[in-house]
This record gives C-alpha cells, structure tokens and sequence, in this order.
C-alpha cells in the first residue's frame, strides 16, 4: 500500500516496522465544546484507514487523544462558573455520544492528557539534561529551545529564516527565542497545577501527544495523523521534541486529511461557520454522513453544504435500492449455489463489463492501496451496481442467473464493510432514504428509469430527448447532475 508522506511530501510503500503490526496514532479534540462535522471527518478518515489495513491482515493499534487540560477548557469552565475538569468530562462524554450514533466504534486506547502527567514530566526532563529545554526564571514556563533542533521545519517544510519572518515580534522575557515553544506552563492564581521539578503548572499542548503517542506505541510510530491544519506548529513541534529526546525517528509515516469547509473557509468553532455532528445527525442518518465525508479523498478539502449531504443521501440510496432488488428477487427462492458456475456468462453484459465485474475486488483494492483513495473505491461499487441494474432490467431463466446477483450483492456489502457502509438491511434502509422523498410526484424508481432514458439519449446523440427529461425532471422538483460516477438526482431545495 502506498500513503502520501508529508514528510517527504510524496506517496511511500508503507511497510509497518514491525511486519504485521501497526502502531497509529491520530491527535483527538480538546474537550471544550460539542464536536463539529470537521472532527468527524478526522474520526472517520482514521477508521477507514484502521478497518482497511486490518482487512488486508494487518494488526493495528489505534490511539486516539484526548486534550482535556487546555485555556480553552478553563475558559468554559470560568464562563459556566463549573468545575473544569467537569467542563472536560461533560464533552467527553459528548464525543463519545457522537461518535457512537456516527456508527463509529472507538479507538482501542483513548488516552487523556491529565493521567500521562509523569510522562510529559520525563519527557521535558530528558530535553533538559540534553539542553533542548530552558527555564528563565526559576519557576516560570519551561521552553523547547528550537534552534538547537537542526531539522526544525522539516515537516511542514519551512526554513528557520521563514518562520523568523512569520514570528511575531513579541517581547517575552521568559523566551530565548520568539520560535521556542513551551513545554510547561508554569500556573497561574486559580488554575489548575501539578508538581514538577520547574514548580507547579501545567503541560503545554504538544508535549502531551509525545507523551501518549510513545507510550502506547513506542519511540517511534508507523503513522501519526491529524487534520492538515495540524502540521504546524502542533506536529512540527512534537517531532521536534520527541526525535530530540530519543535521538530517533518519531514517526516513520505522517498522514494528514483536508480540512472540511463551508463556502471554501475552513470549519471551525473560532470562526462560527460550523455545524455540530448532533446538528447534522438531527436531519441525515448516520450512514449518509459517513458516505458524504469518504466519497472525497482524504486529503482534499471536503465543502460542506445541504446540497451535497443530499447528493449523499440519494447516491446511498441507490446502492442500496439494488441490494434490496436483489434481496426480493432471490427471497423465497431455494438457496442458489455460492456461485454461479464459471461458464455462466449474463446476456446482458458485454465480455469486457464481465471481466470489470469480476476484478471488482482486485479494483476496489488497488484503489485503497493507492493513498487509501475512498472516492476511487466507491467509484468501482456504483460501477459494480449500475451493471448489476442491468442484469435486473434482463431477468433470465437459468438458475445460475440468481447465483450470479447473489454473489455480486455479497461482494458488494463485503467490500462496503470495509469502508464501514451497506451493512443495513437494504430493504429498511431503502425505506427510511425514502421517507424525504415520499412527497415527490415521482417515485425513485421512475427517476431511475427517466434518468436511465436520458443516458441512453445521451449515448446515441438524442440531446433534444436528453434535455426534455432534465426538463421534465425538473419541473417536478427534481436536480440532474452529471457526474464521473454517472448522473445522481436530488430533491430541489
Ligand atoms: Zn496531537
């Protein structure tokens, strides 16, 4: 499998450390707020990634952080008047909730900052010895001291002179150097504090993701990931301290996703422009969310609107609509045999679109091996449906027939688990995808057919026929939009 390296900034052979065994590490939230849609692309992304390395065989450990000691938690909590560590449990809980009614199962380890305290301490005392970290004065904030890192800027690919020039020009007596960064907050009246050797305080944020990240998968990680926003400093800095305290590799492999934005501006709480996984999961079921967040690649920014989350819902709604034909079908009917022999050859498909059906799954796989590219993958299962509704426009009589859809619908909701969709039943699931459009004057299945026409008018340059279907369809409050993946509809809105 190849996966783009921002370290090196190009897709690499990705080959775990230890053969069979992979240690990734994913940056999780700062336990503030309710999370929004952004976090759960991140969320989603790095499942996608786990579930596929596992189905290629692979053991993976998956460690997802929380950040529940941050100003921005003691912010909250000085808002509320509440406890912070109070704040800090309310959204982890609140995570969790999302997380769970996303259909995402959790990370094996979940690590929270404030119980890896003695970690971060040994950390900052092992940059000390080695002279990569100051204090000035005694029992104030406890600092990196960047310049002494000769590969500082190596992941996000900035010289020392371009980050000078961004610095802002603070005077801070505490600093050496406006590029340091700090280790160890030292505390202020009223907030909360531990012990350590540099007086009480409390950790700053990029110490505790080394801290964790080593812990539970070594001094140095197969993949570290986070969002694209998060390379620098917060990544920069991490490397930074971790490869200059164990005088080794930290992460072999750094995999970042694109941000998810609104109008082309990034999602973000400190920009109001967001929506919170409950407020989105209040209008589009769970599933739709998840397809509408992987039918992109990663590492493409992701624009979110209700148009799109729609285009989601009905392009989900087609692969299931031909699983649930296929169930019907072959319902009451003796159990065809696992496969349909191997001379059995449907009239409805040309030689070459047999031979696409039967490299699905090599297909389907070397998309993913290619920088885990979902979008591709998907591509392949809307190929492997639209020919499936082909072979059930063209019922034939031979039992090997039905074995032939069954085997391919089996394919299709075992690859779909890969990529943690089609594993509802499809007739319920058809049922709910239809409720939205129950109001509609047409039925899904004659917006198929019409769009069905108009391809065909299309494929034998009919464009006056074509154009009178879009016409009629969107009369009757129905969008066309011709896509690589074929014509997809939604409801007008
Ligand atoms: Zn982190």
């Amino acid at each position: 499998m190849q996966l783009f390296n921002t370290l090196g900034k190009r897709k690499e052979v990705f080959e775990p450390l230890v053969p069979g065994k992979v240690g990734l590490y994913a940056c999780g939230v700062t336990v503030y707020d309710d999370v929004h849609l952004g976090h759960a692309r991140s969320a989603v992304v790095f499942e996608v990634l786990v579930r596929y390395l596992r189905w290629r065989g692979l053991t993976v450990t998956w460690v997802r952080n929380y950040t529940d000691i941050d100003d921005k938690i003691l912010k909250r909590a000085a808002e509320e008047g509440a406890p912070w560590e109070e704040v800090a449990r309310r959204y982890i809980v609140s995570f969790q909730e999302d997380m769970a009614a996303l259909g995402i199962p959790p990370a094996q380890i979940e690590p929270k900052a404030t119980e890896h305290i003695p970690e971060m301490l040994e950390i900052i005392a092992r940059l000390m010895d080695k002279g990569f970290a100051y204090q000035r004065p005694a029992g104030g904030d406890v600092y990196f001291r960047v310049r002494r890192f000769p590969d500082y800027g190596k992941l996000s690919g900035q010289s020392l002179e371009d980050l000078e020039a961004g610095a802002r020009v603070e005077v801070d007596e505490l600093k050496e150097d406006p590029l340091d960064f700090v280790l160890w907050k030292a505390s202020k009246p009223g907030e909360p504090a531990w012990p350590s050797p540099w007086g009480p305080g409390r950790p700053g944020w990029h110490i505790e993701c080394s801290a964790m990240s080593m812990k539970y998968l070594g001094e140095t990680l197969d993949i570290h990931g986070g969002g694209r926003d998060l390379v620098f400093p917060h990544h920069e800095n991490e490397l930074a301290q971790s490869e200059a305290a164990n005088a080794k590799p930290f992460a072999r492999f750094w995999v970042h996703h694109g941000l998810l934005t609104i109008d082309k501006e990034k999602m973000s709480k400190s920009l109001g422009n967001f929506f919170t996984v409950k407020e989105v999961l209040g209008r589009f079921p769970a599933e739709v969310v998840r397809f509408f967040l992987i039918n992109a690649h990663y590492r493409s920014p992701l624009d979110f609107s209700d148009a799109a989350l729609e285009e989601a819902e009905t392009a989900l709604l087609r692969l299931y609509s031909t699983l649930a034909r296929i169930d019907e079908l072959t319902a009451g009917r003796p159990a065809p045999p696992a496969a349909a022999p191997p001379g059995f050859a449907p009239a409805a498909l040309s030689p070459e679109e047999r031979e696409r059906l039967a490299a699905l799954r090599d297909r389907f796989q070397a998309a993913l091996d290619d920088d885990l590219n979902t979008a591709q993958a998907l591509g392949y299962l809307f190929d492997a449906v639209r020919l499936a509704n082909r072979l059930l426009e063209a019922p034939e009589t031979d039992p090997a027939y039905l074995a032939f859809l069954s085997r391919l619908s089996a394919e299709i909701r075992e690859l779909g688990q890969v990529l943690n969709l089609l594993q509802d039943d499809p007739a319920a699931m058809v049922a709910r995808l239809r409720q939205k459009t129950a109001d509609l004057a047409l039925t899904p299945e004659e917006i198929e057919a019409l769009i069905a026409r108009r391809t065909a008018a299309r494929q034998s340059k009919d464009f006056a026929t074509a154009d009178a279907i879009r016409r009629e369809l969107d009369e009757k409050g129905i969008v066309l939009e011709d896509t690589p993946k074929g014509t997809i509809w939604r409801v007008k809105g």
